[in-house]
């Protein structure tokens, strides 16, 4: 199926006319046939490039290179052996790559997207998204996730200008990431959340539509759970389609905001390796742990009634050193201006009854737990790579990572730690 992408652009009863940078999304069995007229039609069709690694390439690079008539077309074979979208997968792409390149088609998971994505940008040049697993919901993100010297951070990037999602080569996709997949989307839970309870607090904008439409993404693979761990076609390209229309949301407000909230923090801090060893779990089974702990820790707010004024003390410095230790000053840059300092307290405590309204209808810890129990995906620290013992820390930390006002950071600076 070709999206109708004139759905999710133009004027909006938020004020505001969304736009989107992908031209073309389809999701269909056979959709990299249509690749070939697609690059040779371009106009920056003349010198393409296709990146994938080892796995990707025997799954669909080798083919999608094959299709494509261009005599001047290049390949790009990343070893897949610990690739991440960091320092070391760039320079590798920079070596490589020839100078003239003019098209770049990434043609694999999140970490090749990234890359592609962030080689795109430096070069100025456009892509196309050839996903070969529905593992991430960034394959039409503005964004490339990164990290690096250890940070975890987000590059401006450039969006793909098409996406061909081809249900013959992401049905074939190791399990494992399609699983992932799915807890990468539930995040969408928490993520939504803390936007609207910013919106209550600060009146930062937010839309309704948008905001509807990563609904729309979450229930559609709610639905899908049993046909996805049966590997049905259709329940696959339903998780496809939640991916892409997450990543719409995100262009039409021209940032993660409507998909990563504080569940995604977790993720990133344990990306950073501060307060835990490196893990090789996959971004969405991070994000799916972490979407339980964060569930968790909301709901406990239930029963808490918030002081009238309460007292800010600023940002704890004491910790954000001990732990943060050589980052430090970077996490201090990204904090500057401290966004609790933005914050009115009286229309905090206003707004509480309100935010437990939403605490309320947010699935529990358990339940989150049953649905990756049921697709096969991470439920536990343990099962990726992690201990028991730094939730706590990870809650702490976590909404330091980036600039971004969610309940966690609102709740871990101004209540009482004993509530954790
Ligand atoms: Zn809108
Ligand atoms: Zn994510």
């Amino acid at each position: 199926m070709e999206i109708n992408l004139d759905k999710f652009r133009g004027s909006c009863a938020c004020g505001r006319l969304h736009s989107l940078e992908v031209k073309r999304v389809c999701i269909q069995k056979g959709a990299i046939n249509l690749l070939p007229a697609y690059v040779e039609s371009s106009k920056e069709g003349e010198y393409p490039v296709v990146i994938c690694d080892t796995n990707t390439y025997k799954a669909a690079g080798e083919k999608v290179f094959e299709f494509i008539t261009n005599e001047n077309k290049t390949l790009i074979v990343l070893p897949a052996e610990s690739l991440h979208a960091d320092e070391q997968g760039i320079k590798k792409i920079r070596e490589i790559i020839r100078p003239k390149a003019s098209l770049l088609l990434a043609v694999g998971a999140g970490t090749i997207h990234d890359l592609t994505r962030y080689t795109a940008k430096e070069k100025r040049i456009p892509f196309i998204a050839v996903p070969t697993a529905a593992s991430v919901d960034g394959f039409v993100s503005t964004v490339a996730a990164m990290t690096m010297g250890g940070l975890k951070v987000t590059y401006p990037a450039v969006s793909p200008l098409a996406v061909f999602a081809d249900t013959d080569i992401f049905i074939d996709a190791p399990y494992r990431l399609t699983a992932s997949g799915v807890a990468d989307l539930l995040g969408k839970y928490t993520a939504l959340l803390d936007w609207q309870t910013a919106h209550l607090i600060t009146g930062e904008y937010i839309c309704e539509k948008v905001a509807a439409i990563e609904l729309e993404a979450v229930q559609k693979v709610a639905e899908s759970i049993e046909g996805i761990r049966q590997g049905e076609a259709a329940a696959l390209e339903n998780l496809m389609y939640a991916q892409i229309l997450s990543g719409l949301a995100m262009q039409m407000v021209g940032n993660s905001r409507p998909a990563s909230g504080a569940e995604h923090h977790l993720s990133h801090l344990w990306e950073m390796h501060v307060i835990n060893p490196e893990t090789e779990a996959l971004h969405g089974e991070k994000v799916g742990v972490a979407l339980a702990i964060v569930c968790d820790t909301y709901k406990k707010f239930l029963e808490y009634e918030i002081a009238a004024e309460p007292i800010y003390k600023g940002l704890p410095h004491g910790y954000l050193k001990e732990y943060f230790k050589g980052m430090y000053p970077s996490i201090l840059e990204e904090n500057m201006p401290d966004l609790l300092d933005e914050i009115d307290f009286k229309k905090l405590y206003e707004q509480f009854g309100k935010i437990k309204a939403l605490i309320a209808a947010l699935p529990s810890g358990e339940e989150i737990r049953g649905v990756l129990n049921a697709v096969g995906a991470k439920t536990t620290m343990k099962e990726i790579g992690l201990s028991d013992g730094i939730i706590y820390q990870s809650i702490l930390l976590s909404p330091f990572v980036r600039r971004r006002l969610t309940l966690m950071r609102i709740l871990n600076t101004l209540l009482n730690s004993e509530v954790f």
